[in-house]
């Protein structure tokens, strides 16, 4: 079995030159959020106010899951709303009202805008502050945008979180706040590591209960978990918090260096963090080598989509031992991504937007032995005699800290084992 020890960090890519890119996009929009963050907060409905596309989009994005009680919804725009010849603001305040009226166990209803409620100007922070008057203080009513045409599709969750900051209650306390919509396995492990590393006041953005307090002021100090979150970073800001700036936690190495950042901004000396986190990190390596053993010396190129490409590269790079040939994302936040960039050996072009076909010439030129892309992308690549990973499932499993890195190894070699195997079968 191979051991890829991490090459001593350097300025890595931090200044290296940006090949920025405006030309047409290949990406879902912000809506697809709403699959994950309505499993996240257990007393939320997100209320899309959108077309019967939209309600597709949500519906194929969400699969084959029945829920007895859906916690998502549509309210559908006719095309007398859209015409402008019904007043839509009013009946989608009465829609509200039947839904709270049926549905006690909510809490915290989001409205979530969409390109057909944009286009007729529809006010739902309006819509929102008075249904909030109507309902509250049980029911808190808050507005985001999950529309897409120049959006990505992890941008749903920074736009819900960002709404969120301003309704928080004002905090002088010391604390921390994690901020990322994480499965509640890896969520639950990193509270763990925190506490026993010694910081006992912590708080989760989004908790899953709207009743939890979370509150936000100058003493709260924020630990991003997900590296699209630049807009929620600055609400947070803006609200007094500070961010405590490091690598993602994907990965045995940056999940050690998520952690000692925290701790130093806590005070608490290294040492004591490494007592704790020993016995997970020789885990975490472990699981890795094992599936780092058939992505090592192969090369990876990655479309922009999730937002998560920079840490993803740094870690399949620094830990698995691939060789990157093109970074592509979406933004680049430097305010939140300049740790990973850091760490990522030059090399690599680092791109910046997209020009789709121009990209596709790209690729297939370098020939990658395993593309990172969007759904939209995968099945030409794989009949072109391609090996894709779909980015969008990386928001779905659980892939942070210690004992999710061995998944997150494997999650880049099943497909190139796949492809192993139906080429020995087609032999
Ligand atoms: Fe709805 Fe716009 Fe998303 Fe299409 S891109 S599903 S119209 S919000």
């Amino acid at each position: 079995m191979t051991r890829h020890s991490p090459p001593p960090p350097t300025m890595g890519c931090s200044d290296a030159p940006v090949l920025k890119e405006r030309g047409q996009h290949e990406v879902f929009c912000g809506l697809t959020g709403i699959i994950w963050l309505h499993r996240k907060m257990q007393d939320a409905f997100f209320l899309v106010v959108g077309s019967r596309t939209c309600a597709h989009l949500l519906q194929s994005a969400a699969g084959v899951m029945i829920f007895a009680e859906p916690r998502f919804g549509t309210a559908i725009l006719e095309e007398s709303d859209l015409a402008g010849l019904a007043d839509a603001q009013d009946e989608l305040e009465r829609e509200v009202d039947r839904l709270l009226a049926r549905r006690t166990d909510i809490r915290q209803l989001f409205l979530v805008g969409s390109c057909p409620s944009e286009v007729i100007k529809l006010d739902l922070s309006r819509a929102a502050e008075r249904l909030s008057a109507r309902h509250g203080p049980k029911v808190r009513v808050l507005n985001y945008s999950g529309s897409g045409i120049e959006t990505t599709f992890t941008e749903g969750e920074d736009a819900c979180l960002a709404a969120m900051v301003p309704a928080l209650p004002a905090t002088d306390q010391r604390q921390l706040m994690m901020v990322g919509a994480l499965p509640d396995v890896a969520e639950d492990q990193a509270l763990d590591l925190l506490g026993r590393i010694g910081i006992d006041n912590i708080t989760v953005l989004p908790a899953r209960h709207a009743d939890a307090r979370v509150g936000v002021g100058p003493n709260t100090s924020f630990a991003l978990t997900q590296p699209f979150l630049g807009g929620t970073h600055s609400a947070l800001e803006r609200r007094g918090a500070r961010h405590i700036p490091a690598p993602f936690p994907l990965g045995e190495e940056g999940t050690t260096a998520w952690l000692r950042a925290v701790a130093r901004d806590f005070g608490i000396d290294q040492a004591r963090v490494d007592a704790v986190i020993d016995a997970p990190r020789a885990r975490a390596r472990k699981a890795v080598a094992k599936a780092a053993d058939s992505l090592a010396g192969k090369t990876v190129f990655f479309f922009p989509d999730s937002q998560m490409e920079i840490p993803l590269a740094r870690f399949l790079t620094r830990e698995c031992g691939m060789e990157a040939v093109e970074v592509g994302t979406p933004y680049i936040h430097k305010a939140l991504v300049a740790p990973d960039l850091e760490l990522l050996a030059e090399g690599p072009v680092i791109s910046e937007g997209q020009d789709v076909e121009k990209q596709l010439d790209r690729c297939r030129t370098a020939r990658p032995d395993l593309t990172v892309c969007g759904l939209g992308l995968a099945n030409p690549l794989e009949s072109e005699g391609m090996t894709t990973k779909w980015a969008i499932e990386l928001v779905f499993t659980p892939v942070h800290f210690y004992e999710q890195a061995g998944d997150l190894a494997g999650l880049f070699s099943r497909p190139l084992h796949r492809r192993d195997r139906l080429k020995l079968e087609a032999a």
